[in-house]
């Protein structure tokens, strides 16, 4: 029986950022110099595909440095950066500590740093629980930092004066962000803080593109974990745009294809922390299912490029 024809609609730019490539390529770099075991604080990015083939060349990944015998391997902090009490006590136990912190995220630390340094309370934008607002939160002492994740928590502040600033976490919505950046202007007309977010290039235009192609199609696929901030908010942007069916997976295997039966178009990107080879099985799922076309429809160029962490750098290059 002859296959249904679909058109894909490949969203660029989609997949891996430069801040996931220098953390995988920290711990894979750490690997070839030093052999395994190399310790990883955390999952080194929000994808378990990730993170297994990680594992099987000898990456030991745990929650926390008490995990970590004494040791002399690497012990590596991931890309969403971590409390400053993390180095602190791998320095006090002399671990040699690698910090794979995307630099993007860590400028958002030095910011919030600068902030209370001039004497002003932070007010952080983000999403509680999330490893990059525990690390943002960890740069300050306990007290000097609040968290909104709301326009509604913004109304519940309890702030007077203007000695206030505001940063937010790198992979949130640009819509909500906005919403959230003009209530705290709006209720504190003094807060300093960038020129409009922290949120990083990657996560604006993998939005961007999913903006662009979600109304034209009938489905949309986003290549993802369901724990990749980034990962969700392209779920999330594809259905505000009035996308009817959008599912968020990791693997070919979790599509549920009854879902998909119908349709002839379809969205296809992946979060920034999603290699392309979980994008290309994907479409070889569908390729086996319908005649595809595949049409790239790309909104910005990339060629942002991030060295590896200082501790790495020499050794690599001899
Ligand atoms: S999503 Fe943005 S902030 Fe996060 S690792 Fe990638 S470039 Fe860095």
């Amino acid at each position: 029986m002859a296959k249904p024809p679909l058109t894909i609609l490949l969203c660029a730019p989609r997949g891996f950022c430069a801040g996931v490539v220098r953390a995988i390529d920290a711990v894979e770099k750490a690997l070839a110099i030093y052999g395994a075991p190399v310790y990883v604080r955390h999952e080194i990015v929000h994808n378990r595909y990730v993170v297994e083939g990680l594992k099987q060349k000898g990456a030991v990944f745990v929650r926390e440095l008490d995990e970590v015998p004494d040791t002399d391997a690497p012990v590596i902090f991931s890309a969403h950066g971590v409390p400053k009490a993390v180095p602190e006590t791998a320095s006090a136990r002399r671990l040699f500590a690698i910090d794979a912190t995307c630099p993007l995220v860590t400028k958002v630390h030095r910011e919030a740093e600068l902030h209370h340094r001039r004497g002003r309370h932070v007010v952080l934008v983000g999403h509680s629980g999330h490893p990059e607002v525990v690390g943002t939160m960890g740069q300050l002492p306990a007290g000097t930092i609040t968290l909104v994740e709301t326009v509604e928590d913004v109304a519940r502040l309890l702030f007077q004066g203007d000695e206030l600033a505001f940063v937010t976490q790198t992979t949130l919505s640009v819509d909500d962000t906005r919403e959230i950046v003009e209530a705290l202007q709006s209720r504190f007309p003094g807060i300093v803080g960038p020129h409009k977010e922290d949120i990083c290039y990657a996560t604006t235009n993998r939005q961007s593109a999913v903006k662009r192609v979600a109304p034209l199609v009938d489905a949309m696929i986003v290549v993802g974990s369901a724990n990749s901030s980034n990962s969700q908010r392209l779920r999330e942007a594809a259905e505000r745009e009035g996308c009817p069916l959008v599912r968020l997976v990791l693997r070919a295997e979790d599509l549920e294809w009854d879902l998909f039966k119908d349709i002839r178009s379809l969205g296809v990107t992946a979060g920034a922390s999603a290699p392309e080879v979980l994008v290309e099985e994907i479409i070889d799922a569908f390729a086996q299912r319908f005649e595809i076309s595949v049409e790239n429809v790309s909104t910005a160029d990339e060629s942002v490029f991030f060295p590896l962490p200082r501790q790495l750098r020499d050794q690599a290059a001899e």
